[in-house]
């Protein structure tokens, strides 16, 4: 077990921390394969950018996920980047198993806040995913009391099977993983049905509560209202963000769109406000070139690497 960076959990107040998902949710959510000697590239690029918390993979079985099947090795190299928060996630206990064997800082578990889409996801009730966190924890206590246990909450802001999702269900499902043991609960607009408005009621009635255990905002980009989103959140003081480099991964409803959120934009918004993200801009946006190196073809998003920087620019 690796000790958590002496740098977690201390950032100035007007200071927010990029969470890069590209390796993980990016990767996953694209066909081809990246070849693990890109992945390392990459995550290297990212470092080098000042990114000091990526998810750099999941533990599935590399029957569900074949993009996955190297997580360990990637896991094993992320862990030689001093300073860096090394977040994997797991599904499930026997994933949270592998992880804690490879030595992750943090393993994140998705719960759906939607009852239809724990279903159809992991074929478990939300109650049984409570249940799997708490396990999770449990092992945590038990074998890597330094490691961090993360609970996204999925589609908190509607869902593509079931439609609305209740903002009572998404605070009773956020208290009872707290409950279980999770040191963080963050928010997860899986299905790019958020707007600014529920973001701000949401994140206000999940830090009232789970006071210092109300977790990141992870918004995605399908009708265009990522960045407003992490603006709203970020008024009502959610101070973590997850990205994805290039908005890799797109998005399936929305052809042009991507997915998640681009590190890009967010950095920059960020940035031209004079909130610190600690990441180096042009270092970031030359990281899209290991990506789409290993990745040949496959689109990358962003309005930023596409406009270049403002003139004049200077980066605190
Ligand atoms: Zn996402």
């Amino acid at each position: 077990m690796n000790a958590l960076p002496a740098s977690h959990g201390h950032r100035p107040l007007n200071a927010v921390l990029i969470s890069e998902v590209g390796p993980r949710d990016g990767l996953q959510s694209v066909k081809a394969t990246m070849p693990t000697a890109h992945k390392l590239l990459w995550i290297d690029a990212l470092v080098a950018a000042g990114l000091r918390e990526i998810e750099v993979g999941s533990f599935v079985p590399a029957r569900l996920l074949p993009q996955m099947a190297d997580v360990a090795e990637v896991v094993r190299h992320a862990l030689t980047h001093a300073g860096v928060t090394v977040m994997a996630l797991a599904p499930n206990l026997r994933g949270a198993e592998v992880a804690l064997a490879a030595g992750v800082h943090k393993v994140t578990l998705p719960v759906s806040a939607s009852a239809a889409h724990s279903l159809a996801n992991v074929r478990k009730t939300r109650e049984a995913m409570v249940e799997e966190v708490r396990a999770v924890a449990q092992l945590r206590d038990a074998q890597a009391p330094g490691m961090l246990v993360e609970v996204g909450l999925s589609t908190a802001f509607g869902c593509t099977l079931q439609g609305v999702v209740p903002e009572d269900d998404v605070i009773w499902l956020a208290g009872l993983c707290a409950e279980a043991g999770a040191d963080e609960v963050g928010l997860s607009d899986t299905t790019g049905m958020a707007n600014p408005a529920q973001v701000r009621r949401l994140f206000t009635r999940l830090h009232a509560e789970l006071g210092d255990k109300a977790g990141a905002a992870h918004m995605h980009n399908t009708r265009g209202l990522g960045l407003a989103n992490c603006l709203a959140a970020y008024d009502v003081g959610v101070r973590t963000f997850d990205a994805s480099l290039g908005g890799l991964g797109g998005c399936p409803y929305a052809p042009g769109a991507s997915g998640n959120v681009v590190t890009e934009d967010l950095v920059f918004m960020f940035e031209a406000m004079g909130i610190a993200t600690g990441v180096d801009l042009e270092r970031l946006m030359a990281a899209r070139a290991p990506l789409q190196a290993g990745l040949p073809g496959e689109p990358v998003y962003g309005m930023t690497p596409e406009a270049g920087l403002p003139k004049g620019w200077v980066q605190r």
